[in-house]
């Protein structure tokens, strides 16, 4: 292969990679994106993910640190919503978490973390009503988390792919080995979620299951979570009266099937939200692999050309952007608020930044 002087590779059309070879293409690189899923991949983690972008919510599986970041995010998402010119259902409405009166601690316990990071409003059954009039009587306590939002994942990545042609990025249908492709280009980006495990032995993936329904007898206007001591279930409302109901959360990267066991637990816990679901259509049930590292937080690893941004685990929709900001801003040898979060350098002292610049204006 040629020598492609100022050329970027980016591995994967995830959520990442289309965010990271985006942002790039913006900042003036030459792009090239690779998958073997095609342009949008439809069996990527992040096709079948919810599309919350939940900060706050995910409290239980983010510390305080990256609360900022995921803020940072959403704005991105909003900016890229009006640069791409799509409406792909990015909503600022905020997000619900309600509990049945026995369950109540559990959100007694977030609004004590809430206290500290986060801007939330307690809510008694009254109110509730009207954030949610549809929702099920039986929830004593909810709170309101007004800075959250919620995306259409599948109108996101299609808005993105054809971003993508717009900016001139070369769309190649190709599986590639991130390292082989080092020598052609001037920096390579690794985001190739799980299928990166054989190279990062850290990296494990976490199942999750969701159910598309479709109910024209329900209305929803911002993502809503019953908290239970068992499991803690979302519905996320999309266009048309269709819902994504999830997750479940499974320690296996084995299979993609949704299990029955899984859909029993989900269906059953969303029929007792509101009795219309029970004459709602099953559109589809769905799994996928959450890439994850040991600590369960994303990180951006620089070793020699390649630059792997992986192990988003739940939050790959959450912080997508954000970490396609600190991946450019590296290339470009600048500074970003929050690249110490992610960063990881197999090349030099952990967390360490390198100094040399890779900026590479075609
Ligand atoms: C059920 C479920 C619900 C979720 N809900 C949410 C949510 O509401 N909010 C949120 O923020 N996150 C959510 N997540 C998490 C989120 O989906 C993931 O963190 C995110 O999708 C990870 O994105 P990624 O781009 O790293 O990986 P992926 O989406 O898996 O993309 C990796 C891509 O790399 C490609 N690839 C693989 N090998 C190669 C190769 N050799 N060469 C080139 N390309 C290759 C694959 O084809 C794939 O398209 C959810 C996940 C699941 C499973």
């Amino acid at each position: 292969m040629v020598k492609k002087a100022g050329h970027i590779a980016v591995a994967g059309a995830g959520v990442i990679g289309l965010c990271v070879a985006l942002a790039a293409a913006r900042a003036g690189h030459r792009v090239t994106i690779y998958d073997p899923g095609g342009f949008p991949a439809l069996g990527s983690a992040s096709a079948i993910a919810g599309g919350m972008l939940a900060p706050f919510a995910e409290a239980d599986h983010m510390p305080a640190p990256w609360v900022a970041a995921g803020l940072r995010s959403i704005e991105l998402w909003q900016e890229l919503e009006a640069f791409c010119g799509t409406d792909f259902g990015l909503r600022r409405a905020g997000s619900l978490l309600v509990a049945h009166g026995a369950d109540a601690h559990i959100l007694a316990r977030f609004q004590t973390y809430l206290r500290a990071h986060g801007d939330f409003l307690w809510l008694r059954a009254p109110e509730i009503a009207e954030h949610a009039p549809m929702l099920g009587a039986g929830f004593d306590a909810g709170l309101y988390l007004p800075q959250e939002a919620h995306l259409n994942p599948a109108a996101a990545l299609t808005a993105l792919v054809d971003a993508l042609r717009d900016q001139n990025v070369m769309l190649v249908e190709q599986a590639v080995e991130p390292a082989t492709l080092a020598d052609d280009y001037a920096a390579v980006i690794d985001c190739r979620g799980m299928d990166a495990a054989r190279d990062e032995p850290e990296l494990r993936g976490v199942k999750g299951e969701v159910a598309m329904i479709r109910n024209p007898d329900f209305t929803l206007d911002l993502p809503v979570r019953v908290m239970h001591p068992r499991y803690s279930l979302y519905v996320v409302p999309q266009p048309e009266h269709v819902f994504i109901i999830g997750a479940t959360q499974i320690e296996s990267e084995a299979d993609t099937h949704v299990s029955l066991r899984s859909a029993l637990e989900l269906l059953s816990a969303l029929s007792s939200l509101h009795p219309s679901f029970l004459n709602a259509q099953i559109i589809a049930l769905r799994a996928g692999i959450r890439p994850t590292y040991p600590d369960n937080l994303p990180r951006i690893t620089h070793k020699g050309k390649v630059i792997a941004c992986n192990g988003a685990f739940r939050h790959g929709w959450l912080l997508a952007p954000v970490m396609a900001e600190c991946v450019v801003a590296h290339l470009a040898g600048a500074a970003h608020k929050y690249i110490s979060l992610f960063w990881r350098n197999h090349d030099h002292d952990h967390h360490q930044r390198p100094q040399q610049n890779l900026s590479c204006r075609a």
